[in-house]
């Protein structure tokens, strides 16, 4: 006989408050920590039934990775929780700038010029009274196939954003190489963090969002640890 695999996943509720925990113990047992850490629960690929435990556990902060997905999942979930705050986190196609900037409060995937003259394009044109802000990407493993502005032009890339664009620029955002030791690139991002004096480091998953806070992460990025394994 077999005996069915228990569900690890079937209470989002419980999950959350579990990365809490985890979140403010691994902010206790590190010297620096940021200010604070908030944890953006990421929740691509879920459905509405996995996402509304969250809300109405109290949680309001999102991650989308896709703009598409989100305008589909959201509208309703957004008319019920207003407070909501949801970032786009994946790559932003130039056609989607306008769309993306009416939808998130923040864009966490800014990464070449292109996109930022689009986006301030964007931002002239916007609707919304709900400020944005911004997070640059940085490819800190510089794998050819991720976006991301490589490390050395970051303090270059940040410039043109804040200073010539004028483009409200809170931080640096990473998403470190599939099965490397992740600390080496949470450490390149605050360096670059710190060189560019930007405050907010958006960095560690569901797998190392202990080390990401040790390395000073302000946002926090799971998805997995709270949701479940994700519907393709
Ligand atoms: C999917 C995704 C996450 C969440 O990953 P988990 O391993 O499920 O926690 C975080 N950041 C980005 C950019 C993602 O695309």
């Amino acid at each position: 006989m077999t005996t069915p695999s228990p569900i690890i996943y079937s209470d989002t509720r419980e999950n959350l408050t579990a990365v809490k925990l985890a979140i403010e113990a691994a902010r206790h047992a590190c010297v620096d920590p940021a200010p604070q850490t908030c944890l953006v629960a990421v929740s691509k690929g879920q459905t509405r039934e996995r996402v509304l435990p969250a809300l109405a556990a109290g949680h309001r902060l999102f991650g989308e990775n896709r703009v598409q997905e989100a305008r589909a999942k959201w509208p309703d979930l957004l008319a019920e929780y207003p407070e909501t705050e949801l970032h786009l986190i994946g790559p932003l196609q130039t056609n989607k700038a306008r769309e993306a900037v009416e939808f998130f409060d923040c864009i966490q995937s800014l990464d070449r010029p292109r996109l930022a003259k689009v986006l301030k394009e964007a931002l002239e044109k916007r609707q919304r009274s709900k400020p944005v802000s911004f997070f640059i990407q940085v490819n800190t493993g510089e794998e050819p196939q991720k976006a991301g502005v490589v490390p050395k032009d970051a303090e270059h890339f940040v410039r043109l954003c804040r200073v010539q664009m004028g483009l409200p620029v809170i931080g640096l955002m990473c998403i470190p190489p599939e099965g490397e030791d992740p600390a080496p690139h949470f450490a390149l991002l605050r360096k670059l963090g710190r060189a560019t004096g930007l405050s907010c480091l958006s960095m560690g998953m569901s797998a190392d969002f202990a080390t990401a806070i040790r390395f000073g992460a302000t946002h926090v990025r799971v998805g997995t640890a709270i949701f479940g394994p994700r519907t393709p």
